[in-house]
C-alpha cells in the first residue's frame, strides 16, 4: 500500500445477489486496475437470504481491500447505501449496484471527472435495457414531476450510480433522516456537480428487488422529503372549493328568495357531496403522509444495525463510526 495514492471506495449494497457478486468483483477489478488509485470495495450485505455473504467472505479471504458490512436484517437499499457510505474511508466513493446494471467500465470516466475538479459526478442513464415499458413510463413522469415540484433541482433519470468526493460524503453523513430519498439527497448537498451519460444495462442475473408498493413508497418519500407543495395544493384546492361553494350557495339563496324557485335536484346534491368528500379525504391522506413521516423521524432510531463488520486494510479511524455505538453523529 503506497501512501501517496488517493483512495477510491466502491460502495455496493447487495441483497440476494449471490449470482452476481463474483462477476461484479472481477469487472470492478478489471475496470480499476489501470487507475493510479488505491481501491477498496465496500459490500453491504442487506440481510440477504441467499449465499451472498459466503461469496463475499470468500472474496475477502483473498483480498483485504474489501470491507463487508453485514446488516442485522434487510433495511432497504437507501439505508444499506448509507451504511456503506458511513464506513467508506476513501477520498472519494462510487455508489454502484451489484447487479451490474451500472457498468463498472464507467468508473474510470467518473474518476477522470473527479480528478479534473468535480465533487459529485452523476451518471445519467440514457437507455434502460431490460426494464418494462410501464417502469420506463412511470419513472419518466415521476422524475419530471419531482423536478418541477421540489425545492432543489433533482435532474431526471439519474439513479444512484455516481462518484462523491470526500467533502460531499462528509456533508451527506450529516443527514440522518429515516425516510431517505438518496437520489435527492445527493443533490441537496450541493457542491460542484457534473453529469455524464451512460446506457443502463440489463441485470446480469436475478430479478429486481423492487415491487409496485416499494417503488410507490420510495416515490412518496421523494415527494414528501423535498417538497411541501402537496400540502399547499390541498389548501389551494380547499380554498377554491369553498369559494365556489359560497358562490353557488349565494345563487341558490338568491333564486329561492326572489324567484321562489324550488331547490335544484337530488342528483347535483349527491355529486357535490361525493366530490367534496373525496377532496377532503384526499387532503387528509396527504396530511397523513407527512404526519406518518414525522412520527417515524421523532422515534430517532438508529438507521441500521450492524451484525458483523470486516474492515478493509485502508480503514482510517477518523470520520468512521464506531460500529458498537450504532449511533451516528
Ligand atoms: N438492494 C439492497 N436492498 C434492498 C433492495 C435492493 O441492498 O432491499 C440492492 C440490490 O442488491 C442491488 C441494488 O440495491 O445491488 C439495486 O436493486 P435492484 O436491482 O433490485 O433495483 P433496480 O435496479 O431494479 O432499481
Ligand atoms: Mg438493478
Amino acid at each position: 500500500m503506497t501512501d501517496h495514492k488517493k483512495l477510491l471506495s466502491i460502495v455496493t449494497p447487495a441483497y440476494n445477489e449471490a449470482e452476481n457478486v463474483d462477476e461484479f468483483y472481477s469487472r470492478v477489478l478489471d475496470s480499476t486496475k489501470d487507475l493510479n488509485l488505491d481501491v477498496e470495495i465496500i459490500y453491504i450485505n442487506d440481510g440477504s437470504r441467499d449465499t451472498t455473504i459466503d461469496v463475499i467472505r470468500n472474496q475477502r479471504d483473498n483480498d483485504d481491500r474489501i470491507t463487508i458490512i453485514d446488516l442485522s436484517r434487510n433495511f432497504g437499499k437507501e439505508i444499506a447505501l448509507t451504511a456503506g457510505l458511513d464506513y467508506s474511508s476513501g477520498d472519494a466513493a462510487i455508489v454502484i449496484d451489484t447487479d451490474l446494471q451500472d457498468p463498472p467500465e464507467l468508473i474510470p470516466k467518473l474518476v477522470e471527472c473527479w480528478l479534473s475538479g468535480y465533487d459529485v459526478v452523476n451518471a445519467k442513464r440514457i437507455g434502460r435495457r431490460g426494464e418494462s415499458l410501464l417502469k420506463k413510463v412511470t419513472s419518466y413522469i415521476y422524475y419530471r414531476l419531482l423536478f418541477h415540484i421540489s425545492a432543489i433541482s433533482i435532474p431526471a433519470d439519474t439513479g444512484d450510480f455516481r462518484l462523491l468526493d470526500r467533502k460531499a460524503l462528509d456533508a451527506l453523513s450529516k443527514l440522518r433522516e429515516q425516510h431517505r430519498y438518496m437520489k435527492g439527497m445527493f443533490f441537496w448537498v450541493g457542491f460542484r456537480q457534473k453529469e455524464i451519460e451512460y446506457e443502463r444495462e440489463a441485470r446480469f442475473k436475478g430479478k429486481t428487488k423492487w415491487n409496485f408498493f416499494s417503488l410507490l413508497n420510495l416515490a412518496f418519500d421523494g415527494l414528501t422529503s423535498f417538497s411541501i407543495l402537496p400540502l399547499r395544493l390541498a389548501s389551494i384546492i380547499g380554498f377554491l372549493a369553498a369559494f365556489t361553494g359560497f358562490l353557488y350557495g349565494s345563487v341558490i339563496v338568491f333564486k329561492t328568495l326572489f324567484f321562489h324557485e324550488p331547490v335544484a335536484g337530488f342528483t347535483s346534491l349527491v355529486v357535490l357531496i361525493t366530490f367534496f368528500g373525496g377532496i377532503q379525504l384526499l387532503s387528509i391522506g396527504i396530511i397523513g403522509e407527512y404526519i406518518g413521516r414525522i412520527f417515524n423521524e421523532t422515534k430517532n432510531r438508529p438507521l441500521y444495525i450492524v451484525k458483523d463488520i470486516k474492515h478493509s486494510v485502508f480503514l482510517k479511524k477518523s470520520g468512521v463510526i464506531d460500529p458498537n455505538s450504532q449511533k451516528c453523529v
